[in-house]
């Protein structure tokens, strides 16, 4: 495998962390050719001295001085903004764009890199959520290949290799079932934002940490699944599997199932998007089936976590559906995180956002970016309304 140069697009957060700790462990084999960041300019900037990154964006202007300033010594370019981000992922120095930002803040800059024909490993998956069709239809187009950093995405992934082009008769996208899988419905409905960010097993930003605790996450990997390997809905079952060892399965017509196990642990995804089709050494927690005693699995309860069928709902009236989704749920989670509104106030805002904004049946890239507007006002009036 020769070095490859890579594009780490929100790389102070969780997966742009996890990322650096992969690259870490083989600096013979990865460089860094650019990092991002929001705002956390002390961290991106400690993180681009260590890799030598070539340039850096923060995407705050108001930081850019500072990062501007404790750079310049180290020779490493700065820049600021969201244009910048888009253009210098499609750079000719980068071999693959991490996609590590958070929501549908991902969208501008996946469609640059992907334009520009780059090897997109995506860890946002809100991107194909809301723009999927558009997505992987671009990605044809150009050339570039999407390979799923996503644990669920990869293990269906990794299951597929070998399989010589066999059609999929269903994908089981296994949950965790999130913190409040063995609640009673009445005390769900009561959770705090500190019992939905207590994630049992799996250690990740806030935003998917709700989504899971919702089981939105399994409704936005749903959509990310169908997309990813072109499979109709009513071939992906979610089965909640509290272990989280498998990380998903892929059956064939034969019956045959196919699984991807593991300790979960984000790095072991990531660095197979990265070095794949190759599979490098890594410094995770090994399987001890002997240790393990039992893997239970059960259907998950679609009365408790709604978030699942308007996921289906989404997919089934196709269009801007799932950009409104997800944009609701994006401002309903925010809104849940600054104690405005309860734990199934997040479901109740995307379905009656679902409900309330314009469908658009073919929409274009302008009309997803409308769409996404549209529906996060509209999650806004209902957040205030609540408010009084
Ligand atoms: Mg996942």
């Amino acid at each position: 495998m020769h070095k490859r140069r890579l594009a780490i697009l929100g790389s102070t957060g969780s997966i742009g962390r996890q990322t650096l700790d992969v690259v870490r462990q083989h600096p013979d084999l990865f460089e860094i050719e650019l990092l991002t960041a929001n705002t956390s300019s002390d961290l991106l900037i400690r993180q681009a001295i260590e890799f030598n990154a070539n340039s850096v964006v923060i995407r705050d202007e108001a930081r850019y001085r500072e990062v501007a300033d404790a750079l310049e010594p180290h020779y490493i370019k700065v820049f600021t903004g969201m244009d910048s981000i888009c253009s210098l992922a499609a750079g000719d120095n980068v071999d693959i764009v991490v996609t590590a930002m958070v929501g549908f803040s991902g969208l501008e800059s996946t469609v640059a890199a992907i334009r520009a024909g780059k090897t997109v490993a995506l860890a946002n998956k809100e991107t194909l959520v809301a723009a999927g069709k558009l997505v992987t239809e671009m990605a044809v187009k150009h050339n570039a290949a999407i390979l799923p950093v996503d644990s669920e995405h990869s293990a269906i992934f990794q299951c597929l290799q070998g399989s010589h082009g066999a059609e999929i008769e269903k994908i089981h996208l296994t949950a965790s079932g999130g913190p409040f899988r063995e609640w009673p419905e009445e005390k769900i409905a009561a959770a705090t934002k500190e019992q939905a960010l207590r994630h049992p097993k799996w250690n990740m930003g806030s935003k998917i940490t709700i989504d899971s605790a919702t089981m939105m996450n399994k409704g936005l990997e749903i959509i990310e699944a169908k997309w990813l390997f072109s499979v109709e809905p009513e071939r992906i079952n979610v089965v909640v599997h509290p272990q989280s060892v498998i990380h998903s399965m892929v059956e064939f017509a034969d019956g045959a199932v196919i699984a991807q196990l593991g300790h979960p642990d984000m790095r072991e995804p990531i660095q197979y998007a990265l070095s794949y089709p190759a599979r490098l050494p890594l410094d995770n927690r090994k399987l001890d089936f002997a240790e393990l005693a039992s893997l239970t699995f059960h259907a998950p309860d679609k009365k408790k976590f709604p978030a699942l069928e308007l996921a289906y709902e989404a997919i089934a009236r196709g269009g801007n559906m799932a950009c409104i989704m997800n944009a609701a749920n994006e401002e309903a989670v925010s809104a849940f995180l600054h104690d405005r509104i309860g734990f199934y106030g997040i479901t109740d805002i995307v379905a009656e956002c679902m409900d309330g904004v314009d469908f658009v049946g073919e929409p274009t890239l302008e009309d997803i970016f409308a769409t996404n507007d549209a529906a996060r006002r509209r999650a806004q009036e209902i957040i205030s309304k609540k408010n009084l």
